[in-house]
């Protein structure tokens, strides 16, 4: 195989391939990166048929902001609404692929989600046709091959490697909103901790006992996850925080305008979902890692302009150079996450 293919967000193919244009660049490679508009797909070909695997492999689903999830690709089928299965089957079989699960997909759109009832009847049969050719087996390193559907006729076959994809179908981490929090923002942050904080780190490092601040807290979404781990929680905002909330004697409310405003003391978070222009957010958040202010942050850049990548590329290369020439070693990530709609996440962790 000489393609990569990969999911993101319907409405931001465009973004995700400016960022594999300059990722691939930046890597020494070639290929040709089309998105496909509005699909939520985007398709890597490499130039003069080179393997894709190896891509593949520098391209860590982890590093990237607007994917959801990565694939090693074979070339697009078009199939014959008689027999689907033959085309699929001889394609698996000529690449010589084998694996240990099939997981059939479809764009995050509604319009491919009526594909469900098509893709589940075929379910069966195909396990067992790829079973028979020795396809599918027991043990074949983790290794998982995708379907991803963009019409009845219209699939593209591609395989996951444990280490380097998303576990979830589609790439999306669905979460259920929790009874009580104040507002469905409380899904960006509790997602971005199951994408940013390993589980058996949460207990040290999202605890009982910790400080935090909320720039932009109200109504509280934010505020509320974090008491719920059982933090302290400075809330900064002009606006009213839901009375429950502050009803657990965890939240000081501070009406104070988040972008100077300074903590008594050292916290161990600072979260931030103020809706501002991303570089004045990053220059906030800078001040605080520069400052030691806080050991851990997680914020939003909020993107209503046209070229996202370029403007998300800018301001964390920026927020790079920075702590570097400051010698403040720390570990940064940006995703663009399920719950974030034109907006990215950006998680950094002082060493
Ligand atoms: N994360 C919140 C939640 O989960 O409920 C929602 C935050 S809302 C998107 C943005 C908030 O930022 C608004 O409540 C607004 O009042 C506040 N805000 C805007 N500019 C601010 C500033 N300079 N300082 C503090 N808060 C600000």
């Amino acid at each position: 195989p000489n393609e990569l293919l990969m999911l993101c967000r319907p409405g931001f193919e465009a973004d995700l391939a400016a960022e594999l244009q300059d990722r691939i660049q930046a890597l020494g490679e070639q290929a040709e990166v089309e998105p496909w508009m509005s699909e939520g797909l985007v398709r890597v070909i490499l130039a003069d048929g080179r393997p894709a695997n190896e891509l593949h492999r520098q391209l860590k689903l982890e590093q990237l902001v607007f994917a959801r999830q990565t694939l090693v690709a074979l070339a697009p089928l078009q199939l014959s609404r008689d027999d689907r299965l033959s085309a699929i089957v001889d394609q698996v079989k000529a690449s010589g692929w084998s694996f240990e699960e099939i997981w059939q997909e479809t764009p995050d759109t509604n319009e491919a989600k009526a594909l469900s009832g098509l893709l589940k009847a075929l379910e069966r049969p195909l396990s067992s046709h790829l079973k028979k050719r020795g396809a599918l087996r027991r043990k074949a390193g983790g290794r998982r091959l995708h379907l991803v559907w963009r019409d009845g006729d219209q699939v593209q076959l591609g395989m996951s490697f444990p280490g380097n994809r998303s576990e979830f179908p589609g790439g999306i981490r669905r979460l259920r909103f929790p009874h009580g929090a104040p507002s469905r923002s409380t899904l960006k942050l509790e997602e971005a901790w199951h994408e940013f904080v390993p589980r058996d780190q949460w207990e040290s490092r999202i605890s009982e006992g910790m400080q935090a601040a909320d720039l932009g807290a109200a109504p509280g979404g934010w505020t509320w996850q974090l008491v719920k781990r059982g933090m302290h929680v400075y809330a900064i905002d002009n606006g009213p925080m839901d009375k429950g909330l502050m009803a657990t004697g965890m939240v000081e409310h501070l009406r104070e305008d988040g972008f100077v405003w300074e903590p008594p003391t050292r916290l161990d978070w600072l979260v931030c979902d103020i809706v501002d222009k991303p570089a004045r957010v990053i220059v906030m958040v800078e001040r605080w890692l520069l400052n030691r202010w806080c050991r851990e942050s997680v914020f939003n850049l909020k993107l209503p302009m046209k070229k996202r990548w370029q403007e998300v590329d800018h301001c964390l290369e920026g927020l790079k150079r920075r702590l570097e020439d400051a010698g403040v070693a720390a570990h940064i990530r940006c995703r663009h996450l399920y719950h974030d709609r034109e907006e990215v996440t950006v998680h950094v962790r002082l060493q």
